[in-house]
């Protein structure tokens, strides 16, 4: 068996503060809902209801506007008690709506919607996945639809490749959806190839699961799709656009293949649009990691959108000791919450509440020049001299030394032994550099 992957540096990355890979649980319903107008990269979504408003369960309230929005959905019944104004985690401003619950469940408890959608065209596959406002399940929430568009713009010979890979332990989620909605994902891949006009449906799964790959395999069989298969690496960052299109790029070589151009999302994303299309329901909830060191029972649950981290926490037992930064997503790649009451959104991977020893404390320590940061960035970049023309402020240079190509992986930050802040500096440099 063939293993692609990306050829130098990376990182296997384990943390025992994860949840375990356990059935799922539902999460209590938010009495209170804090749904924002912004779950994804464009322009905040237009309202459509206002305060005093009732709406029902999966109800559009907000309409996407331009490029990078998309549609809002309440995701519980009940009245808006008012539009509230805050900063969200990445710095930008948006607008909520504060939904108390009351009324009846239009999805939850009712028999499943079952449509045959075979008899759909792209066309109104793509419409449907639009109104319902599916995005890629994860940060920055891309719209499905762009991304679509963006790999058929490409080539005429599109392919959907599906990544099953979980080189970050904080994608447990994700990997425990896949699990529990194996049938949904593939059925979902069908819908999202056809929506893409796509000629070949790729999954991409590591070789730390093989047992995930043979169901995948099994179940693609018995229900009739046809799929390829490619084992990748583990290694972190593996599952990056940029490591997976390297292995893309040799997996076509090694077979003597075209895959033309790659249409790549996630295991969420593509359940999303199972239930977007056969049981006409917009994104409700996602399925949400809670651990960290602070955490008492760390697990995986089925959150609502716009339910309070606060709550989620609390369902999870609690703090054990007191957190000293809590985050949403990985804590290689998340984003520091200030307060409790931000609410879990369409891309909300993971809750994490973090202890001061697995932050390492604060005090930063002068480079020793190890090489380590050097050693495992997948870029083959000078992690360390760009951070010293970062901190300079010599962009144009930083930028003359490929600083453009990090992604951000956070592989450096990582292996610093001086916990220099090495990534995010880069990053600033680099957008500083653009101006
Ligand atoms: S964050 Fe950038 S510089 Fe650091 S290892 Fe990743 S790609 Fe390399
Ligand atoms: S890992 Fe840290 S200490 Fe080592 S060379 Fe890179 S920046 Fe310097």
């Amino acid at each position: 068996m063939k293993i692609y992957q990306f050829p130098k540096g990376g990182l296997e990355l384990e943390d025992l503060t994860v949840p375990p890979v356990q059935a799922s649980r539902i999460a209590y319903l938010p009495t209170l809902a804090l749904i924002p107008l912004i779950q994804h990269p464009g322009a905040e979504a237009v309202p459509l209801v206002e305060a005093g408003s009732q709406v029902r369960e999966g109800m559009l309230i907000g309409r996407g506007y331009g490029l990078g929005s998309a549609n809002i959905h309440a995701s519980i019944p009940g009245t808006v008690v008012k539009i509230v104004s805050w900063k969200l985690a990445d710095g930008r401003s948006t607008k909520g709506f504060l939904i108390r619950l009351e009324g009846s469940f239009d999805k939850l408890g009712k028999k499943k919607e079952n449509f045959i959608w075979q008899g759909l065209s792209g066309f109104d596959l793509q419409r449907i996945l639009s109104e319902k406002g599916i995005v890629e399940m994860e940060e920055p929430g891309r719209p499905f639809i762009e991304i679509i568009r963006d790999a058929a713009n490409q080539s005429k010979t599109v392919s959907l490749v599906v990544r099953m890979i979980f080189d970050d332990p904080w994608l447990v989620a994700d990997y425990v959806l896949s699990l529990e909605r194996l049938d949904e994902i593939l059925i979902g891949a069908s819908i999202a190839a056809k929506a893409a006009s796509a000629t070949h449906i790729v999954f991409a799964v590591s070789n730390q699961e093989m047992e995930l790959a043979e169901r995948i395999r099994i179940r693609s069989v018995e229900l009739g799709i046809q799929i390829k298969l490619i084992v990748t690496g583990s290694r972190y960052p593996q599952r990056n656009r940029r490591e997976l299109e390297t292995v893309l790029k040799s997996y076509q070589k090694n077979e003597n293949i075209d895959l033309g151009s790659w249409c790549i999302c996630g295991p969420a994303t593509l359940a999303a649009v199972f239930d977007a299309v056969v049981q006409n329901k917009p994104i409700l909830e996602r399925y949400v990691a809670v651990g960290g060191g602070s955490i008492k029972h760390p697990q995986v649950l089925r959150v609502r959108i716009g339910t309070r981290i606060g709550d989620v926490i609390s369902q999870c037992g609690g703090f054990l000791v007191q957190p000293k930064k809590i985050a949403t997503g990985s804590p290689l790649k998340g984003m520091a919450v200030q307060d409790l009451d931000e609410p879990v959104t369409k891309t909300t991977i993971a809750v994490v509440a973090l202890t001061e020893d697995q932050i390492g404390g604060e005090i930063i320590h002068d480079c020793t020049n190890c090489g380590e940061c050097r050693s495992v960035c997948p870029v083959g970049l000078d992690p360390e001299y760009l951070f010293k023309l970062a901190l300079l402020e010599r962009d144009a240079e930083a930028l003359a030394h490929r600083a453009n190509s990090c992604h951000g992986c956070g592989c450096c930050e990582v292996v610093c032994p001086s916990r220099l802040p090495l990534s995010s500096t880069i990053r600033v440099s680099i957008k500083r550099g653009k101006k």
